[in-house]
């Protein structure tokens, strides 16, 4: 039986707002929730890759040979330490992809043709989550065309709404193109510090333009978080009652919950 798995594109222009980290940690709370997940790391520094433990020795087949070369994802996925979580690792090599799809006819529906349900719809995944670059190039455009929704991590800090008017923009040029159901999964908000009046204010400013587009679970800034990348773990994993691996398991389950309505 054929079944094509939801694909969530995660993007934020900015860099630093913690995109890889929730594509990691959701990823990995959605596989133990029981989910096959396939995280493809489109982001060239390969910061998901290197925090999931795939060392560049590893990354033979990996997320340029998807996209450019148009292999397969089965041969492109690599199993991870945690189960049911799979990735297609990244290289410095995709940096060139970008001037390379500039010259190519069907330069932004490479991620798409790739990954298309007679391609893909055997492999048993329910997932695939999508960890951008921190810009809007034809690597987040490929992301987002190819994606049926896109999640948006939003750092709690000044200015952060700022950059999300831009996104917007262009969420609406590629569903005037290539791409007209491209939906809105949310925006969650990242490195929250409850202390702060500023990061207050910020969740208050986001929830009131965007409404329930914020997810109700917040990601609070916990020191178990960035260490745990450098273990080569999930968060989960590497301190499984710590608030950020909470908040990252509620994530997983709200984003769920969400989709079933
Ligand atoms: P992006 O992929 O958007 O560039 P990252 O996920 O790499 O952002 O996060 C940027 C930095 O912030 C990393 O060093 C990461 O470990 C750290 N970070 C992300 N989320 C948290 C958090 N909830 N608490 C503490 N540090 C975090
Ligand atoms: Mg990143």
């Amino acid at each position: 039986m054929l079944n094509t798995p939801k694909i969530v594109a995660i993007v934020n222009q900015k860099g630093g707002v913690g995109k890889t980290t929730t594509a990691i940690n959701l990823g990995a709370g959605l596989a133990r929730e029981g989910h096959n997940v396939a995280l493809i790391d489109l982001d060239p520094q390969g910061n998901a890759s290197t925090g999931l433990g795939i060392e560049v020795a590893r990354r033979e087949m990996n997320s340029y040979d998807l996209l450019i070369e148009q292999t397969d994802l089965a041969d492109c996925l690599q199993s991870s330490e945690i189960e049911g979580l799979a990735i297609v690792p990244a290289t410095s090599d995709l940096s060139s992809a970008d001037v390379e799809m500039v010259a190519m006819g069907h330069r932004a529906t490479l991620l798409k043709d790739v990954l298309q349900p007679n391609r893909i719809g055997s492999l048993g995944l329910d997932y695939i989550l999508i960890d951008c670059p921190p810009s809007l190039s034809l690597l987040t455009i490929n992301a987002m065309v190819s994606a049926h929704s896109v999640l948006v991590p939003l750092q709690s800090e000044f200015f952060a709404l700022e950059g999300l008017s831009q996104l917007m923009l262009t969420i609406k040029e590629v569903r005037q193109s290539a791409n007209p159901n491209l939906g809105i999964e949310g925006v969650v908000l990242t490195m929250f510090d409850g202390r702060n009046r500023l990061a207050q204010g910020v969740l208050a400013d986001a929830r009131e333009t965007l409404g329930d587009l914020v997810f109700d679970t917040i990601i609070p800034r916990n020191v178990r978080v960035s260490e745990a990348p450098s273990y080569a773990q999930s968060v989960l994993d590497y301190d499984p009652a710590s608030k950020g691996s909470l908040a990252y398991r509620a994530l997983a389950q709200e984003f769920v919950a969400r989709d079933r309505m």
